[in-house]
């Protein structure tokens, strides 16, 4: 149904999650601008998404399929990869196949992904990259709501007379959103920021807690306390809404007993602390928006929850400027929770510990082949690689052998797998080095289907550029290789809209109010209608339903009695600690201009004005303590795997503590990469590694 046209596209921007809309006009000189129309953006867009059109040619591209390194017909590499799959299954079963999926995948990429590894080849390892972006907001809004829903709206974030970032430079990582909250600047407005160093978004703060790092959750339960002993605590909603306050308080008093512990625990001024709290206390519009630097830990479930009980213990949840805010990383990474992109989740939200969601995604895809139990997570899946119990890997949109930590290890997984399949618009990325089938995917431009943003605002991504070379739709590869396996009547899809409409459909399948994710909706948009839709916050329940911008605000939850939860939180330290031999902490994180692995943003001169090459924030006193000189290069080195970088002084850092940006990979510098200087330490419940809190010594080069 859509035409390539050099006239203006309404399209959305490939990278964050805050899902900016973009008008594309292809043609010889591809453009793109900010569309003014979108609610995420309304025509703003910052630098990276400014200069996508740098990034849509076909320099670096992979062109055609490849098979042992040869190119071939796609007849060929359909074949191959079917052939793989089918005799690891014949010969060590199932669960001898795995995919690692990617929050750049479209949701009806994602959606195929999930039905033929899930429902129809029967392994239940599926994961994704957004394992390692948000699965501890996810079990965090699980844990207390009962679903993994996103309460609030960007809306929010400008109402809220205060508001609470925590591990969240959105200067940075979610600029047009930061750029709403800075708009949103009046006489009685606060802005707190709680983050172990000085970032841009720092500039916004009335107040900065520059806590120790993992020390979070002591701050929140110390919140806790407080408002319980101060009158800030909202009985009513508590008695009306919500279980497990008394057990939640109980464990912060523990944790958390006053303003003396809190402040000496996580290193901070007594009176910092207690105007935080105050200022808490006294201001029913707070939004507390929360991201990887929370998420990013071994205590992010915990961390998630410990900010949602103070939320929980207030009645502000779901209500206009109040609310707690997980600020998704990815594009599409809340697309990828909708269609069951988690190893530990199933289509449309529902999950494999309950069996009538097991029976009803199995009855819905006519399949006898959905998997008992969850899968491996991305660190255990990689694992599990390593010792040879996955014998098909198939990487798609992802750069595994560059973005999980301790890459050394996940660098001989891939190369002891038996066969690796990587589908990727790029051709020369860090994990298609190790790939026996390479299979060109469509790159931003060329693709049609829909996005999910971090107010669960679904939007098109329409096609307005010519296919590249040989590639094709990653739903569009998959369903043929479904059809080689011989699970064509399944996967017979004509265009992206059939398989959005399925999967609405999926999501009102049997969902009589029990889940809130809810596209019913939806599910009659003809072709034209799809191809027309515009901007949408799910639930949509009835065609003439324009969607929910807030969730939850009536007091309604979706536990089975209907009611949220707090939850008791112990404090869990960082576990990887700083010694004599690696004495300094080593904090990961993105920076302005570049997006994950660079392998597209790099093609763009102008992004790489802003940091041109990797580099070290130190502080002032550990310049000194190690040796190195400001402007000079150093080592980082953790237990043998190194990243070399420029060094940065730096006032924000706290001492003993450095900064790496996660982009550069060995193909851009040879330099080394910040994922070795993390360890594989996961959250128990998300899965979700430690990569704030690696350690490292420094030398100087
Ligand atoms: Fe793209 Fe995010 Fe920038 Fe918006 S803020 S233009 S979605 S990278």
């Amino acid at each position: 149904m859509t035409v390539i046209t050099t006239d203006s596209c309404r399209t959305t921007c490939p990278y964050c999650g805050v899902g900016c809309g973009v008008l594309a006009k292809g043609g010889d000189t591809p453009s793109v601008a900010g569309d003014q129309t979108h609610p995420a953006n309304l025509g703003r867009l910052c630098v990276k998404g400014a200069n996508l059109h740098e990034t849509t040619d076909s320099r670096d591209r992979l062109l055609a399929p490849k098979v042992a390194g040869r190119q071939v017909s796609w007849t060929d590499a359909l074949g191959a990869t079917a052939e793989a799959i089918r005799r690891a299954v014949a010969e060590h079963g199932p669960g001898s196949v795995a995919f690692y999926l990617s929050g750049q995948l479209l949701t009806e990429d994602y959606y195929i992904a999930n039905k033929l590894a899930k429902g129809f080849i029967g392994t239940p390892h599926v994961d994704t990259n957004s394992r390692l972006c948000m699965s501890s907001a996810v079990a965090a809004h699980k844990r207390a709501f009962g679903a993994d829903a996103v309460p609030g709206c960007y809306e929010d974030l400008e109402l809220a007379d205060l508001l609470v970032l925590v591990g969240s430079n959105a200067a940075w990582n979610h600029p047009v959103l930061y750029q709403r909250m800075k708009a949103a600047a009046r006489d009685g407005r606060r802005v707190v920021v709680i983050d172990p160093r000085r970032t841009a978004t720092s500039e916004l703060a009335d107040l900065h807690l520059l806590l120790r790092p993992g020390t979070d959750t002591v701050l929140f339960n110390g919140l806790l306390v407080w408002l319980a002993d101060h009158h800030g605590v909202d009985q009513d909603y508590l008695d009306r809404h919500c279980d497990g306050f008394d057990a939640a308080l109980a464990a912060a008093r523990v944790a958390a007993p006053d303003l003396a512990s809190v402040a000496s625990q996580c290193d901070l001024a007594e009176a910092d602390v207690e105007t935080f709290y105050r200022w808490y206390l006294e201001t029913p519009r707070t939004v507390t928006g929360f991201s990887q630097g929370a998420n990013q830990s071994v205590a992010g479930t915990d961390k998630g929850n410990a900010i949602i009980n103070c939320h929980l213990a207030t009645g502000r949840v779901g209500r206009p400027g109040a609310s707690p805010f997980s600020l998704t990383g990815q594009p599409n990474a809340m697309g990828g929770r909708e269609v069951g992109g988690l190893a530990n989740t199933l289509a449309a939200h529902m999950d494999y510990h309950n069996p009538d969601d097991r029976a009803l995604v199995a009855d819905f895809w006519g399949s006898d082949r959905v998997p008992d139990g969850p899968g491996l997570k991305a660190v255990d899946m990689f694992n599990a690689i390593h010792r040879g119990d996955i014998k098909v890997l198939w990487v798609m949109a992802t750069n595994p052998a560059v973005s999980l930590p301790d890459t050394a290890l996940v660098r001989e997984a891939l190369q002891r797998c038996p066969t690796v399949i990587v589908s990727d618009c790029m051709a020369d990325t860090d994990t298609a080095a190790f790939a026996d089938i390479l299979l060109p995917a469509a790159g931003w431009g060329e693709k049609d289907g829909t996005v999910t943003n971090s107010e669960r605002r679904i939007s098109r991504q329409r096609r307005f550029l010519p296919l590249a070379g040989e590639a094709r739709p990653d739903w569009w590869i998959m369903a043929s290789v479904a059809r080689e396996l011989g699970y064509g009547d399944a996967f017979a899809y004509q265009r992206p809209a059939d398989i959005f409409r399925e999967h609405a459909a999926l999501s009102a399948f049997g969902n009589e109010g029990q889940r809130v994710f809810n596209l019913g909706g939806l599910t009659q948009l003809d072709d034209q209608a799809y191809d027309a839709l515009q901007p949408i916050q799910w639930p949509v329940l009835s065609r003439d339903d324009g969607g929910r911008s807030r969730l939850f605000g009536d007091g309604g939850f979706c536990h089975p009695n209907g009611r949220a939860r707090l939850i008791a939180i112990d404090t869990v330290l960082p576990v990887t600690r700083p010694d004599e031999k690696q004495p300094l902490v080593v904090n990961t994180g993105r920076i302005r201009d570049q997006w994950h692995t660079m392998t597209r943003t790099a093609k763009a001169a102008r992004l790489l004005q802003h940091r041109s090459e990797p580099f070290i924030d130190v502080h002032p006193q550990d310049l000194l303590r190690f040796g190195v000189r400001d402007q000079g290069l150093a080592v980082l080195d953790n237990q043998g795997q190194q990243f070399v970088g420029r060094v940065r002084s730096a006032e924000g850092q706290r001492p003993g503590e450095v900064f790496v940006p996660i982009h550069w990979s060995q193909r851009f510098t040879g330099a080394g990469l910040a994922s070795a200087l993390t360890s594989r330490v996961t959250d128990p419940l998300s899965g979700q590694p430690e990569s704030k809190h690696g350690t490292a010594s420094l030398r100087p080069f």
